[in-house]
């Protein structure tokens, strides 16, 4: 398979912005922007408390909404927490796992991303799985021993026939929200390696059929030359999701 053959998918991730009001005012604003846009799928993943507002106010655009984490068990004593099941019952079709503030803040494990990722799959949600290396990974030139652990992991229970509905996000923990935007070359090169990894746990084709996006500062600006990369089927978006803009992201035509 080619990357022709790979739907391209620009999600944003809101993360803790915007009131349900403020959140359908912006989705209004953008579904003009977005409604002509046939070569990608479009997905907005928000802040819980804003899922009913964006999905209403999503209705009948090409925008998908996505929530930014969940709970990978089902119920039961976990104040504060929200499971696949309630994401599902709310018109969520996407969920990121594993987001580096996750990790970062709230001491996130690939062994609980791997958990999420299988609890989202069972529930009919896609996980959006993120991955990524620090600056002191980097500079210590352990990148890609980093990321392949975080992907081994995380899916090592994900069977062939469910990997495909799996979005995995490179996202360098230093270029995100810091307006240092990874090359194209250095984003090419990652993501190739992670395809390369889903191959050799499954095999070259369904490798080819898995999207791999590529997220850290990526605007209007940037996003064209980083989506001309043939390992890069997409973006996961931070700031530049927050406003109107987002639309020139989602319309750029390769
Ligand atoms: C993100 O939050 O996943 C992200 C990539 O943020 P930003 O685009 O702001 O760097």
């Amino acid at each position: 398979m080619n990357r022709r053959y790979r739907k391209t998918i620009i999600a944003g991730n809101w993360k803790m912005n915007k009131t349900p009001a403020e959140a359908k005012a912006l989705i209004e604003e953008m579904k003009p922007l977005l409604s002509k846009t046939k070569w990608c799928e479009m997905v907005l993943c928000v802040p819980f408390t804003d899922i009913q507002a964006a999905v209403k106010a999503a209705k009948g655009s090409k925008i998908a909404i996505g929530a930014e984490n969940m709970h990978f068990e089902k119920s039961g004593a976990f104040t504060g927490e929200i499971s696949a099941d309630m994401l599902k019952e709310l018109g969520v079709k996407y969920v990121i796992i594993g987001h580096s503030e996750r990790r970062q803040y709230f001491n996130e494990t690939d062994e609980a991303c791997g958990k999420k990722v299988q609890v989202a799959l069972e529930n009919g949600l896609r996980p959006i799985l993120c991955v990524g290396e620090s600056l002191t990974e980097r500079e210590q030139d352990v990148t890609m021993e980093v990321i392949r652990k975080q992907i081994k992991i995380a899916l090592q229970n994900v069977a062939v026939e469910d990997i495909k509905k799996v979005v995995i996000a490179y996202e360098p923990i230093w270029a995100i929200g810091t307006g240092k935007t990874a090359t194209a070359d250095q984003a090419q090169e990652v993501c190739a390696m992670i395809r390369h990894t889903i191959a050799e746990m499954y095999d070259e084709a369904t490798a080819e059929a898995v999207r791999i996006q590529y997220g850290g500062s990526m605007n209007a600006g940037n996003a064209a030359e980083l989506l001309s990369k043939p390992d890069i089927d997409g973006g996961l978006i931070g700031g530049a999701a927050l406003k109107p803009d987002f639309g020139k992201i989602v319309n750029y035509n390769k």
